[in-house]
């Protein structure tokens, strides 16, 4: 039974106290030594969401604090995003290079460029592909975007009604195929997205496992999205949520960007030695 059946997300804030405790406990951890791993989503986590996403840049003070982290060379620091991988690095903009996990997960970008991609089955490839031309040719008045593993819609900024309308016509595209097995239908704030093959939770695994001897890690995310990497990190990890408006949530801490974001860097780079 996975921990999504067997225990309920939580339907409120912890209190400002239980937080700060778990943060303290987290953060005392880092006198071990071992290599701490700071997993990032990017949009609405790193930088604020906007209409012309290749518009997304860092809350200001954060490219200054991860820049910080990364020269202390102490932290394994990695984005986790659902873009394309190679969107990252230009958007954030560090002065070093950066290991990015993209389309979900399903997708790695090594700091020193080598790139992997999970492979999908060519049967899936070809339905997917299916509903990709039609989306080409008639995007029910959002903005699609083409992934070589997903189909996805967005309606950020369009009007209540017009969002409404593009979200009815997608869900009837993307349904049928996203009961069939190896597809699956996320959910995320302003759009929908078929896919087909690993999420967030199959990135944090993936990372977990081959990162045994790492020291406190945790995953900062904001959407319905980066649920299944809070619930893959539990009792491992610190999973943290980072949005401006509190929404019931398995992660077990809470902070609004970008003040609370900074602040919780600021103490990363503390507790990696100042
Ligand atoms: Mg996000």
């Amino acid at each position: 039974m996975s921990l999504e059946t067997v225990m309920a997300p939580h339907t409120e804030g912890a209190s400002a106290s239980e937080a700060e405790g778990r943060l303290e406990r987290f953060f005392s951890a880092f006198e071990g030594g071992r290599a701490p791993l700071l997993l990032l989503d990017y949009d609405g986590t790193l930088a604020p969401f906007q209409v012309d996403r290749f518009k997304a840049v860092p809350w200001p003070g954060v490219r200054e604090r991860l820049n910080a982290i990364q020269k202390q060379k102490k932290t394994r620091l990695a984005v986790v995003t659902g873009r394309p991988a190679a969107e990252i690095a230009p958007l954030l903009g560090l002065d070093g290079l950066i290991e990015v996990w993209g389309l979900h997960g399903a997708e790695r970008l090594y700091p020193d460029g080598r790139r992997e991609l999970e492979r999908i089955p060519e049967d899936m490839e070809r339905r997917l592909e299916v509903l990709r031309r039609c989306l080409r040719e008639d995007s029910f008045g959002g903005l699609f975007e083409d992934k070589l593993n997903a189909a996805v819609m967005h309606w950020r900024g369009a009007s209540p009604e017009a969002a409404r309308a593009i979200e009815e016509r997608t869900r009837a595209l993307f349904e049928p195929l996203a009961h069939q097995r190896g597809f699956n239908l996320l959910e995320f704030e302003s759009g929908l997205e078929l896919r087909a093959g690993r999420d967030k939770s199959g990135a944090i695994e993936a990372l977990l496992a081959e990162a045994r001897e790492a020291g406190p890690t945790a995953f900062l995310g904001d959407d319905l999205t980066d649920e299944k990497a809070f619930c893959a990190l539990r009792g491992r990890g610190l999973s943290v949520l980072v949005r401006r408006a509190w929404r019931a949530t398995w992660a077990e801490v809470w902070l609004r960007p970008p003040e609370e974001l900074c602040g919780f860097l600021d103490r990363w780079i503390a507790a990696c030695g100042g």
